[in-house]
């Protein structure tokens, strides 16, 4: 008989988790303004708010800890890390940063200026934030397919090249500063780009004479996904497939919480010195010194070890089977989820799920908030409270899809945590008719709102 899925490694460390009872449950989220940010994690049994800082380390991650250099400068920790990213993604300069989201404020500062248009495919809400902060737009040129839930495209992350060239022809090259290529891309549910469409993306670009940057908070997930789905990569080592993906790409920026996996950290790749100076001196005043630019010695170390883990096969055969196994248990009841399965999170489909609530009335959050009261699991929202408001008319943004994320820490939860989340959702889709109402918002910040928002029953 063929041998069953197992973990690729084995547990040193272990952390109590705490279930609560239901009636506490309502009080908790009640208190939060059915906002699940505002919980407190011991609140929670099972987390899926976010894959992003929540992962477990190595023992080899812990011991390259103990021997950071806390150097101000030179420390050879940075060398490390440098060494690392050269070795993986070909980049020669690069600058540490404390997480990814300081990665684009320090790259926008460097490049992008008021009244710019930044194309791309699903911009990443604090990639779309530091974009629009700076007065310019996010335009988006993902594929169709990523909005047909059951359609079953191996690449739902890739660019329309059709869409991207009209924006490229539309505007001037002075007006378009970079393209963003979000790896995998994570606001359509973990979806890959294909290595085809990046190679595509960038020789359009050069013609246009745009330099092209990769958003690589998940590049390993996606390089997986080239090897299982692409033609000619099936035999591919995954550092290999790397190392050509960034080929197509003049840099990069990275949130190190989510492939690099580490708990805090990110940094910005260069291919070009002149980018490379441009952005250094937004680092010295938003980071910290080249050198370490918002990180510690110690967490470079981490990274740098995190970074080779990251791309190993066997590591990634188990985080994304993983994933697959919590989608199927949730397709084969006839749940709604984006398919195939993207690397990091099942992403539910709120409004086949509850299509009796409207969309003004927050159906994925109103999920979220009926999946925590069944079984104290976290998830989050992708959708209208996160695509936040026209900053230009003021009026609420209504995306296509309003999707429940059920993002899956790595290394963490075992495929027995995979089950009772997947019966506290079903449990849910089973009494799915008598959900008629969501929630309607008290208080929400002009920017980035889902954060903090406060919500009530509508
Ligand atoms: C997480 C993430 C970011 C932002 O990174 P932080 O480390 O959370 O600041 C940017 N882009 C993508 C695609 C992400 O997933």
């Amino acid at each position: 008989m063929d041998l069953p899925f197992a973990e690729s490694y084995k547990i040193k460390v272990v952390e109590s988790i705490k279930k609560s009872t239901r009636a506490e449950r309502e009080q908790w989220i009640q208190a939060a303004g059915y906002n699940l940010f505002n919980l407190r994690s011991d609140q929670v049994f099972i987390d899926l708010l976010t894959d992003s800082g929540t992962g477990a380390m190595s023992d080899k991650q812990w011991a390259a800890l103990m021997q950071g250099d806390e150097s101000y400068a030179g420390a050879s920790s940075y060398y490390n890390l440098k060494e690392a990213i050269r070795d993986l993604t070909g980049f020669e300069y690069f600058l540490p940063t404390h997480q990814g989201r300081a990665a684009e404020n320090v790259l926008f500062s460097a490049l992008i200026k008021k009244g710019d248009i930044i194309p791309g495919n699903a911009h990443f809400d604090t990639t779309k934030g530091h974009i629009e902060f700076r007065h310019a737009s996010a335009v988006d040129c993902t594929v169709d397919e990523a909005n047909h839930t059951e359609t079953n495209f191996p690449f739902k992350g890739n660019l329309d090249l059709e869409k991207l060239e009209t924006v490229l022809k539309k505007y001037p090259k002075e007006k378009i500063p970079l393209i963003i290529v979000t790896v995998t891309c994570n606001s359509t549910g973990g979806q890959p780009v294909s290595m085809e469409n990046m190679k595509a993306v960038k020789a359009m670009a050069d013609q246009y004479g745009i330099p092209v940057f990769f958003d690589a908070a998940r590049f390993a997930e996606n390089a997986y996904f080239i090897r299982e789905r692409e033609k000619g990569y099936e035999n591919k080592n995954i550092r290999d497939i790397v190392r050509e993906m960034f080929s197509y790409a003049d840099g990069m920026t990275m949130s190190s919480k989510k492939d690099g996996i580490v708990n805090m950290g990110g940094f910005i790749g260069f291919r070009h010195q002149d980018d490379f100076d441009k952005a250094t001196q937004f680092n010295i005043l938003f980071e910290g010194y080249i050198t370490y630019g918002g990180m510690s010695g110690r967490d470079m170390n981490a990274l740098a070890v995190g970074l080779y883990e990251g791309t190993e096969y066997d590591y990634l055969n188990t985080r994304i089977s993983q994933v697959a196994y919590l989608g199927e248990r949730l397709r084969e009841k006839g749940i709604a989820v984006q398919y195939p399965y993207g690397g990091h999170a099942i992403f539910v489909d709120a409004k086949a799920f509850l299509p009796q609530v409207p969309q003004e009335e927050y159906v994925a959050q109103t999920l979220a908030v009926e999946l925590y009261l069944e079984g104290g699991v976290r998830s989050v929202e992708i959708g209208t409270l996160l695509a936040d408001r026209d900053p230009v008319t003021g009026e609420n943004r209504y995306p296509e899809k309003e999707w429940l994320r059920l993002a899956v820490p790595r290394r963490v939860y075992t495929n027995n945590h995979m089950d009772y989340i997947a019966a506290a959702l079903i449990n849910v889709f089973e009494r799915r008719d008598s959900i008629t109402k969501g929630l309607r918002i008290v208080k929400e910040a002009p920017l980035l709102r889902h954060f903090t928002v406060e919500l009530e029953k509508a």
